[in-house]
């Protein structure tokens, strides 16, 4: 609570409301949005435990540190440390790790609620964070398809929790939650190129009134290439409608040595990079799966349509500012 009371305050938590909840000191800075968003966010995270819980899914704790991570899709800034003459990075996702795991545990599923670090380059961005959560699921031996209506689920879990719990939050931030309607909606990315270019998530997020997929993306290795149709990806991005863009991507998984390590080189990649993991592939520890990451912070935003990712979090770190606390 102290520590608050330093914090300089941003245009973003300005006071909004008439009443506060708690009686508090009259010097004491509050942020009454924020309280009921982490309420929301709170509701959230109780909704996805429940519903990965209900579907024999196990949760994992966070890795934090290793030799080797996501090499992601595009270029941030290196964010490693030495202990002990050993190259340790922070997180950038945990997919790799999700791989070695749902191989190794006999469970049919495994989550993380895993705080990724992207120190992002040039990027300006209303959905943008260095430090951020994700929702991140894998589950054994599933085809991409039924993974989808997984995830579907689990939004109309979460979006129908907070409806029915977070009545006074709602009402408090003037917002409104509409339950999304499963099956959503799918769109191939190539179709999408065609018709609206290079932008295509953005724009076709901007005319959507629900929920919806785009499948068949080529990036990183780890993502099935159709073994019969090379150049067609076994993956896809769930996007957020009215312009909120990307929620989560995923896909089924490549898990043999041979793909991967082509794979690797033709992304001009170094398998020296990811070794262990590689090791562990040659020996045949990996296994077919399909998975994806839910950005919480993004959905949190999404959810209490808020202008920019920032105002979900009392300590944003945002792309090319500084961090105040
Ligand atoms: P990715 O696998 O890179 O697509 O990341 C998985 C999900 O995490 C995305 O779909 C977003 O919802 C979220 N995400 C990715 N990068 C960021 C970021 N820099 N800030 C906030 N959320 C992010
Ligand atoms: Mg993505």
């Amino acid at each position: 609570m102290v520590l608050v009371g330093y914090i300089p305050k941003p245009e973003w938590c300005i006071m909004t409301f008439q009443t506060a909840s708690t009686t508090r000191q009259t010097d004491m800075q509050t942020d009454r949005a924020l309280g009921e968003i982490y309420k929301i966010q709170s509701q959230v995270l109780l909704a996805a435990h429940e519903f990965l819980h209900r579907e024999g899914i196990v949760q994992m704790m966070p890795v934090m540190l290793s030799p080797v991570t996501d090499p992601l899709n595009h270029e941030v800034y290196d964010a490693s440390i030495d202990y002990l003459g050993q190259k340790l990075q922070l997180t950038k996702s945990m997919i790799l790790h999700k791989q070695i795991a749902i191989a190794r545990l006999d469970v049919r599923g495994i989550y993380i609620i895993s705080p990724n670090v992207r120190l992002e380059k040039g990027v300006k961005s209303d959905r943008h964070l260095l430090e951020f959560s994700q929702l991140d699921i894998e589950i054994r031996d599933m085809p991409e398809e039924d993974f989808r209506r997984l995830v579907e689920g689990l939004m109309v879990h979460i979006f129908s929790r907070v409806k029915e719990y977070c009545e006074e939050e709602c009402l408090k931030l003037g917002i409104d939650i509409i339950v999304p309607q499963a099956p959503f909606r799918v769109y191939s990315s190539k179709k999408l190129l065609e018709k609206y270019g290079a932008d295509f998530e953005s724009k076709i997020s901007q005319l959507e009134k629900d929920l919806f997929w785009i499948t068949d993306f080529d990036r990183e290795f780890y993502d099935r290439e159709d073994p019969e149709d090379k150049g067609t990806y076994i993956n896809y991005d769930l996007c957020y409608p009215n312009g909120y863009g990307e929620a989560l991507s995923g896909g089924e998984r490549d898990y043999e040595y041979s793909v991967l390590v082509r794979k690797i080189l033709e992304r001009g990649q170094d398998p020296k990079d990811f070794t262990p993991y590689l090791e562990l592939a040659r020996a045949k520890q990996l296994c077919p799966s399909s998975g994806g990451g839910l950005g919480i912070e993004r959905l949190i935003r999404f959810l209490t349509k808020r202008k920019h990712i920032r105002e979900t979090t009392l300590f944003p770190r945002v792309p090319e500012e500084s961090i105040i606390v």
